[in-house]
């Protein structure tokens, strides 16, 4: 890990300081990592302009220059992807090995995007006029907001970003006050690239101050915003008064479905893996199970065995664990306030079910409660931890209408070995994403999107790309 350091706003590719710091913690062992600027209305006022000011030479290059940077980023975060990846181990918490994935993924992400530079299209349109030309163009929004959570903040930077810069937007970032050191290693490795000032700028600070400056602002023309429903609802607040487009990724409640006819085992390790990435915070983490009647008590025997073989700790002083700590106290208490209220309801604790006793971090217990039902909290609100609630139902019509009856609908998944079944949930699911017979994630040539309160817009291929561009209309009469 590298020695304790401040870290500076990245506006117009200078780093320039803020009087006011944030700590940056360990949450594995709470130990001070770093600090990071509290950015000030006028820094956040600088890095829009700085935005602003770039935008249109940035977007007159062609796409294919304007990829040549990305590509160029891209090289630069593999050539120090151990370093990074060390980096978010230890200001986010996840295992070494997710880490990696996630710088990888990052590259891969920047990469992916820069191909569209030869691919972006506009339309020509059949007039109803003689002699008439319609063409569609797409053209950049402008000046993007990209505002980040703390559960995979190094990949999030990539999943605005990009998009972004390759359709000729420019961006300024806020990481989540949790995780913003490598965000700021991020800018340190593109102020080495000769990407153009002001294209890609950082500034740090709590979401109440720099987020909602940045989101209240006029001079941005995009919101692109991943973290909870409640800050998605503010957000929105915000940027009503200047009518500002919003791209909202929010919080999820996945369910899971195992059908009698499931490869049991197949469901348990996939629905294990799906709760323990990330120590069960990820957006689109099984976070609830409807089993059918006649193989619950198999499967809850699987899944329980499964979920108590995690092998959990910090992540940068044990080897080959599953899983680190939680992000914080909050969460921790949150996790356990929850688990205690459904045991007082009379769900039934099969494995875990406490606060870890693991020194200084946030952990808390792979857990797994049978005896669950939708009246239940666990059932409803987002736990972002390592718990498995399970609930048993009669068939594919219950668990479909149990699994709709949510105020999310990011993503949802099912394991069964019959097709009707498949194609069946496949139409009625009432979710962004459904994964069959496998762990819940995304790719990046998909489209990651919500139903309801899960979100407005979304992220990935073509579609989400196209989230940061809007469309001319030309009518020519020759
Ligand atoms: P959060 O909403 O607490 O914070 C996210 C970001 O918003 C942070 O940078 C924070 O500083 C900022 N913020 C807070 N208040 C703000 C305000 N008033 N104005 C502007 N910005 C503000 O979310 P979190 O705890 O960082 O992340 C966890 C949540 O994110 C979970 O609900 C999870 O499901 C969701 N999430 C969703 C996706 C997705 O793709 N749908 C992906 C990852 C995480």
């Amino acid at each position: 890990m590298p020695e304790l350091n401040d870290y500076q706003n990245f506006i117009a590719n200078a780093f320039v300081p803020s009087e006011q710091l944030i700590d940056v913690h360990n949450p594995a062992n709470a130990k001070l990592l770093g600090r990071v600027p509290q950015a000030s209305h006028d820094q956040v006022e600088a890095a829009i302009a700085a935005a602003r000011q770039a935008q249109k030479a940035w977007a007159a290059r062609p796409a294919i220059e304007r990829a040549g940077y990305l590509r160029a980023i891209a090289t630069k975060v593999r050539d120090n992807a151990e370093r990074l990846a060390h980096i978010i181990t230890a200001e986010q918490g996840k295992v070494l090995g997710l880490a990696r994935v996630e710088v990888n993924f990052t590259a891969d992400y920047l990469d992916y995007m820069a191909e569209w530079a030869r691919r972006l299209e506009g339309e020509v349109l059949t007039s109803d006029r003689v002699g008439e030309s319609i063409f569609l163009l797409r053209k950049p929004l402008g000046v993007v907001a990209g505002v980040l959570p703390w559960n995979f903040p190094f990949f999030l930077i990539a999943r605005k970003m990009a998009p972004a810069l390759i359709t000729g937007n420019t961006i300024v970032i806020k990481p989540s006050e949790e995780t913003p050191i490598n965000c700021f290693e991020f800018a340190r490795l593109v102020a080495e690239t000769d990407l153009p000032a002001g294209v890609f700028n950082v500034v740090s600070g709590t979401g109440a101050t720099v987020g909602h400056s940045l989101t209240s602002h006029a001079g941005v023309d995009l919101i692109s915003f991943t973290g909870s429903v409640d800050t998605g609802s503010r957000i929105m607040a915000a940027a009503a008064p200047n009518i500002t487009k919003l791209n909202l990724e929010l919080g999820g409640k996945a369910p899971a479905i195992v059908l009698a006819d499931a490869d049991l085992d197949l469901a348990a390790k996939a629905i294990t893996a799906s709760r323990i990435i990330n120590t069960g915070q990820v957006c689109n983490c099984a976070e609830r199970v409807y089993v059918q009647r006649k193989v619950a008590d198999s499967f809850i025997e699987q899944i329980a065995a499964s979920m108590a073989a995690t092998r959990y700790g910090d992540p940068l002083a044990e080897q080959d664990l599953d899983m680190g700590p939680l992000i914080n106290q909050a969460a921790l208490d949150k996790v356990a306030r929850m688990v205690k209220t459904a045991t007082g309801q009379g769900a039934q604790v099969i494995t875990g079910g406490a606060v870890a006793d693991k020194g200084q971090g946030f952990h808390y217990q792979p857990t797994v409660l049978a005896g669950c039902n939708s009246d239940m909290e666990i059932m409803r609100e987002e736990i972002f931890g390592p718990v498995l609630p399970i609930q048993i139902v009669e068939d594919l019509d219950e668990a479909i209408a149990l699994a709709n009856a949510s105020e999310y609908g990011l993503t949802s998944s099912l394991y069964t070995r019959s097709l009707s079944a498949a194609m069946q949930a496949s139409n009625r699911l009432d979710f962004g994403e459904t994964y069959i017979n496998r762990e819940n994630f995304e790719a990046m040539q998909g489209f990651h999107a919500g139903t309801r309160k899960s979100g407005i817009g979304g992220a990935d291929g073509k579609h989400g790309l196209y989230e940061y561009t809007h469309t001319h209309v030309v009518y020519i009469q020759i």
